[in-house]
C-alpha cells in the first residue's frame, strides 16, 4: 500500500449542527476555532450546512469564521437520522477532500462522527479539549484520559481527514462580524436511500422550565455536602434570591438529587458561568475539567484542603448549610 498525499487534503471543516432550523452554539464554537488552526495552516474555514429549507442561515457562519459554506438542503436533512446526514458529509468529504473535520459532542454528534470515520476509514477523536496544529502540520488532538487523571495527545498522522468530536462550551465563539465576506455552494447529495432504516415519524420534546446550565451566567453548584433534600432545597432557594440556575457534582446526580443534564464536569457539561459557587464539592480532577475556566469562583467547603481552593477565587471554610441560609437571608435583606 502507498503512503497517502496528504497535501492533496485541504481546508479546516465544520460539521455544523441545526435543530428544527436554528444553528447550535456549540457549531459557532468550532468555527472560532476552525479559524486559529485555518490560520495556522494557511487554509480556509469551511462549514457544512445541512437540513431542510437552511441555506438561509449561511450568512450567520460566515459572520462567524466561515470562508465557504457548503450547504445540503434536502427534505431528506430535515430532522436528524444517522444514515441521510452520514451519507450527506461522506459525500462532502469525498468531493472536497478536507484536511480536518470536526464536530460538536452533542447527542447528534456523537452518533454521527463514528459512523462517518468508520464509512471513510479514519480515525476519530472524541471529546477533545485542545486543538493545535504541529510543526509537521497535523492536527495534535488534547483529551482527557484514564478518567481525567491525565491529558492525551493523539495525532492522526496516516490517515486524513483529521476528526474531532469538541464539547458544547469548550471553545470560544468569535463575535459576529456582518462585514465579513465568504462563499457560499450548494450540492445536491445523492443519497442512497435503500440504505436509510430508520424514519422520524415524531419529535417528542422534554418539558424543561430551567436554562441551560451552559447558558447561565450564575451557578449555583451543589456536591455530595449539600446531597440531601433539605440541602439542596436550600440551595434553589438562594438560586431563586440570586436568578441563578442549579448545577451539581456527580455525586450529587448519581445521589438523584439533580438530573443528569445538570452535571458539570468530564461526564457532564463544561460550564463557564460569570459567577460559579461550588457548594460542598471537593472539586475531583473530573469535575475542575468542566468549570474551571468560570469567570470567578466561590467555594465553600468545610475542609480548609479541599482541592476545589485551589481553583476558587473566593474560599469559605465552614458549613455550607449554615453559610447558604445566611448568605440568603442577607441577600433578600
Ligand atoms: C471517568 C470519570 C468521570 C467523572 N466525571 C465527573 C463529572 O463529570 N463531574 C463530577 O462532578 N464528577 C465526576 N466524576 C467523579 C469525581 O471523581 C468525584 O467523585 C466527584 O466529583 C465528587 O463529587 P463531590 O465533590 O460532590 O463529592 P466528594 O468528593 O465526596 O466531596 C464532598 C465535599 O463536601 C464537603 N462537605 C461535606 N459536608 C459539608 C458541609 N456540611 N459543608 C461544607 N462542605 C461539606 C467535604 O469536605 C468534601 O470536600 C468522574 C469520575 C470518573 C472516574
Amino acid at each position: 500500500m502507498t503512503a497517502m498525499d496528504k497535501t492533496a487534503y485541504k481546508g479546516v471543516y465544520v460539521f455544523v449542527e441545526q435543530r428544527e432550523g436554528t444553528i447550535q452554539g456549540v457549531s459557532l464554537e468550532l468555527l472560532g476555532k476552525a479559524r486559529d488552526l485555518a490560520e495556522a495552516l494557511g487554509e480556509k474555514v469551511y462549514a457544512m450546512l445541512l437540513g431542510n429549507n437552511i441555506s438561509g442561515q449561511a450568512n450567520k457562519l460566515i459572520a462567524h469564521g466561515a470562508d465557504v459554506v457548503i450547504c445540503a438542503d434536502a427534505p431528506e436533512l430535515g430532522g436528524y437520522t444517522t444514515e441521510p446526514y452520514t451519507q450527506a458529509v461522506c459525500q462532502i468529504i469525498g468531493e472536497y477532500k478536507p484536511s480536518i473535520v470536526m464536530i460538536g459532542a452533542t447527542t447528534i454528534g456523537r452518533d454521527l462522527g463514528p459512523r462517518i470515520s468508520a464509512r471513510i476509514e479514519t480515525g476519530l477523536t472524541a471529546d477533545c479539549t485542545k486543538l493545535e496544529i504541529s510543526e509537521e502540520r497535523d492536527l495534535l488532538m488534547t483529551r482527557p484520559a484514564f478518567g481525567g487523571n491525565l491529558m492525551a495527545t493523539i495525532v492522526c498522522k496516516d490517515h486524513r481527514p483529521q476528526m474531532s468530536t469538541v464539547r458544547p462550551g469548550v471553545m470560544r465563539t468569535l463575535p459576529a462580524d456582518a462585514n465579513r465576506k465568504g462563499e457560499v455552494i450548494a450540492i445536491t447529495v445523492n443519497f442512497n436511500k435503500s440504505k436509510f432504516r430508520v424514519r422520524l415519524i415524531e419529535t417528542v420534546k422534554e418539558k424543561k422550565n430551567l436554562i441551560d446550565i451552559a447558558d447561565a451566567k450564575i451557578l449555583i453548584s451543589g456536591g455530595r455536602g449539600m446531597a440531601n433534600p433539605e440541602g439542596f432545597a436550600k440551595l434553589q432557594d438562594l438560586a431563586y434570591t440570586m436568578g441563578a440556575e442549579i448545577s451539581a457534582s456527580r455525586a450529587a446526580v448519581d445521589a438523584g438529587l439533580v438530573s443528569h443534564d445538570r452535571q458539570v464536569g468530564q461526564t457532564g457539561k463544561t460550564v463557564r458561568p460569570d459567577l460559579y459557587l461550588a457548594v460542598g464539592i471537593s472539586g475531583a480532577i473530573q469535575h475542575l475539567a468542566g468549570m474551571e475556566e468560570s469567570g470567578y469562583i466561590v467555594a465553600i467547603n468545610k475542609d480548609k484542603n479541599a482541592p476545589i481552593f485551589q481553583v476558587a477565587d473566593l474560599g469559605i471554610v465552614g458549613d455550607a448549610k449554615q453559610i447558604i441560609t445566611l448568605l440568603n437571608e442577607r441577600l433578600k435583606k
